[in-house]
């Protein structure tokens, strides 16, 4: 049985969805702190032969995260959400110290959006007094994000997320395409630790403007809120003008910085690279990442688009496939 020790204090055992499965009802989620405490919650769930799946999060809840949380109990029986500002993959002490916390709005989203369990540790519990391990993924962890965070941000992520992948050994573990390149980085560390768990990864959620959702949006300004549209415009720009036929990726990125301009904003990086290696593509002969990182005064933000050469888009409206939404 999950231990029903709801954030409401209801105390009442979870419901048994139409499946038969274990599942707290929507908005009472059991909250756990400790690795031993998460592993006996989910062991009868796996004694039963149901499915689990992880969606590892910093916390500050919003729609993108809570479409990963969707789309776990749309396919798992036991969604487990992990709560937990990993202080290893932050490269500035402030950038730490200013990250939102919301736990108990945190815990009433993700019961709502179908999460059985929060796992909500303390530091000490993830890296108790000792802990010297860690797990350096390589190349992929060496540009973009790795080269302006430093070599350790990624290690920092692949380390925790190997944890809790160890802690709660889900079924499926669910990510944002918005960080794509730590996408690429946890699918490098599956297939090269061969781990028994499959990764999916589910589409950027955006604001009407097409800002891309992230816990870091609060801390914008009024004014650098509305100039901070430029990272989807600049991707949106490139998008474009690779529709048009063109295949430079110097002129696709020239579109892109024109457009970013427009709001007064230069990217710390816009760079169109291969979508497992994350190296720089010379032409766009094949689907490429457009990937740009850009500061808004105290704030940076990430974003990312895909883009196809124009005759790839030509011949996927021909035989009328579709992109897919998420992917496993
Ligand atoms: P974070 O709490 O920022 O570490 O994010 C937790 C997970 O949510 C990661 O897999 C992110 O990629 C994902 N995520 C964050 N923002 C979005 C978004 N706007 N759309 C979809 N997924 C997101």
């Amino acid at each position: 049985m999950l231990r029903p020790v709801s954030h409401r204090g209801t105390g009442s055992e979870p419901a048994t969805d139409r499946a038969g499965g274990l599942r707290a009802p929507t908005e009472a989620v059991t909250i756990l702190r400790t690795v031993d405490a998460l592993r006996a919650a989910l062991l009868p769930a796996r004694r039963a032969g149901k499915t689990i799946g992880l969606v590892p999060t910093m916390g500050a809840l919003h729609d993108g995260h809570l479409s990963l949380i969707a789309r776990a109990r749309q396919e798992c029986d036991v969604v487990v959400v992990s709560v937990f500002v990993n202080p290893t993959q932050f490269d500035e002490q402030s950038d730490l110290d200013a990250y939102p916390r919301s736990e108990s709005r945190d815990a009433e989203l993700a019961g709502g959006a179908g999460a059985a369990l929060l796992f909500a540790p303390a530091v000490a519990e993830i890296y108790p007094q000792g802990h010297t391990t860690s797990v350096h993924v390589g190349a992929v962890t060496e540009a973009l994000e790795g080269e302006v965070r430093g070599a350790g941000h990624f290690t920092g992520v692949a380390t925790v997320v190997l944890k809790l992948l160890n802690i709660a050994a889900p079924d499926i573990a669910y990510f944002g395409q918005k960080d794509a390149q730590q996408v690429v980085v946890i699918r490098r560390l599956v297939r090269d630790l061969n781990l028994a768990v499959q990764i999916a990864t589910c589409e950027t959620v955006r604001e009407a403007d097409g800002l891309a959702l992230s816990s870091r949006n609060a801390r914008l300004s009024p004014s650098e809120r509305l100039r901070a549209v430029a990272l989807h415009r600049g991707l949106a720009a490139a998008q474009a003008r690779a529709t048009g036929g063109v295949s430079d990726p110097a002129q696709l990125l020239d579109s892109a910085r024109a457009a970013m301009a427009e709001f007064d904003v230069v990217p710390e990086y816009l760079e169109l690279v291969d979508e497992d290696t994350l190296e720089p593509l010379q032409a766009l002969d094949r689907g490429g990442l457009l990937v740009v990182a850009a500061r808004l005064g105290q704030t940076r933000l990430i974003d990312n688009a895909t883009i196809q050469p124009a005759d790839a888009l030509r011949s996927t409206h021909a035989t009328g496939r579709e992109t897919e939404l998420c992917s496993a």
